[in-house]
C-alpha cells in the first residue's frame, strides 16, 4: 500500500491507534482524525521517527462541519484519501425502557451518521482515482443484539448496512466497501467493565483470551491492501469466535 494514503477516525487511541500504527508500517500515508490533538500529535511524533508521513487533523464525528472541515483540510493539505477507516465509536448503554432520547442521538449521530458523512466526503476523490477502500468497525453485536445498548447495536448493525449498499454502489469503481465486526476488545472502552462480566465475555472465547487492538489492526491493514481486491460487502468477525 506504499504512498496510498489513508484516513483513520478516532485514531487517538485504541483500535484506531493500532490501525494508524499497521497502515504506517504498511507503507501508507496516514491521516490521523479525533478529537483530541493532543494524543494525536503523540502518535504522530512516534510514526514520523518511523519514517512515516503522518497528518493529524482535528475531528469531531458528531458535528457534520467539523467532518467537512477535517476531510477538506487533509485533501487540501496531505492528498486524496484512497483509504477510509471509520473507527470511531461511543457508547451511552442503557436499558431502552429508560434511555434517554439525547444518548440514542448521541451515539447515532458520532457512530453511524459520522461514518456516512465521512464517507460522502471521501468517495468523489476515490470515483476520479478509480481506487478505493472504505472500512467500517462494526461489532459483534451489530450481529447478535445486545442488552442495555439498543442505541450502540443500532449503529453497529446500520453500519453494516451502511457497508453492504455502499460496496453495491461502488463496485463499479473498483472501491471496495467492508465491515469488521470485533469482539470484546481490550480499550479504554471495555477498561470499566466489571472483572465478573469480563469472565463472563471470556467464557463465550473459544479462543480463550479477549481480543488486542492489533488483532482488529491486522484485518483492517488486510482489507486495505491489493491482496483483498476481490472482497467487498463483507463482514469480517473479528471475535475469537464468540460468533460463528
Ligand atoms: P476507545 O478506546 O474508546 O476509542 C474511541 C476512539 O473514538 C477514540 O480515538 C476517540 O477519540 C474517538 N472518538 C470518540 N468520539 C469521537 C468523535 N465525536 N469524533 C471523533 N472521534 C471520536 O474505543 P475502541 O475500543 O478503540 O473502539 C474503536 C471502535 O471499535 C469503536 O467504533 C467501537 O465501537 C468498536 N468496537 C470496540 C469494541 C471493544 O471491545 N473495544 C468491540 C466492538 C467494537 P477522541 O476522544 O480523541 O475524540
Amino acid at each position: 500500500m506504499t504512498n496510498r494514503t489513508a484516513f483513520i477516525t478516532g485514531a487517538s487511541r485504541g483500535i484506531g491507534r493500532a490501525c494508524a500504527i499497521a497502515l504506517a508500517d504498511a507503507g501508507a500515508r496516514v491521516a490521523v482524525g479525533a478529537r483530541n490533538m493532543q494524543q494525536l500529535d503523540e502518535l504522530a511524533e512516534q510514526l514520523r521517527s518511523q519514517g512515516s508521513e503522518v497528518f493529524p487533523v482535528q475531528l469531531d464525528l458528531s458535528s457534520a462541519e467539523s467532518i467537512k472541515d477535517a476531510f477538506a483540510k487533509t485533501a487540501k493539505d496531505f492528498g486524496a484519501i484512497g483509504i477510509l477507516v471509520n473507527n470511531a465509536g461511543i457508547t451511552k448503554d442503557g436499558l431502552a425502557v429508560r434511555m434517554k432520547r439525547d444518548d440514542w442521538d448521541r451515539v447515532l449521530a458520532t457512530n453511524l451518521t459520522g461514518a456516512f458523512l465521512a464517507i460522502q466526503q471521501v468517495l468523489q476523490g476515490m470515483m476520479r482515482e478509480r481506487w478505493g477502500r472504505i472500512i467500517n468497525i462494526s461489532s459483534v453485536v451489530g450481529e447478535t443484539g445486545n442488552p442495555g445498548q439498543a442505541n450502540y447495536v443500532a449503529s453497529k448493525a446500520g453500519l453494516i448496512g451502511l457497508t453492504k449498499s455502499i460496496a453495491r454502489e461502488m463496485g463499479s469503481r473498483n472501491i471496495t466497501v467492508n465491515a469488521i465486526a470485533t469482539g470484546f476488545i481490550e480499550t479504554d472502552m471495555t477498561a470499566g467493565l466489571s472483572e465478573d462480566l469480563k469472565g463472563a465475555m471470556l467464557a463465550q472465547v473459544p479462543l480463550k483470551r479477549l481480543g488486542r487492538a492489533e488483532d482488529v489492526a491486522a484485518a483492517v491493514r488486510f482489507l486495505a491492501s491489493e491482496a483483498a481486491s476481490y472482497i467487498t460487502g463483507h463482514v469480517l468477525d473479528v471475535n475469537g469466535g464468540a460468533y460463528m
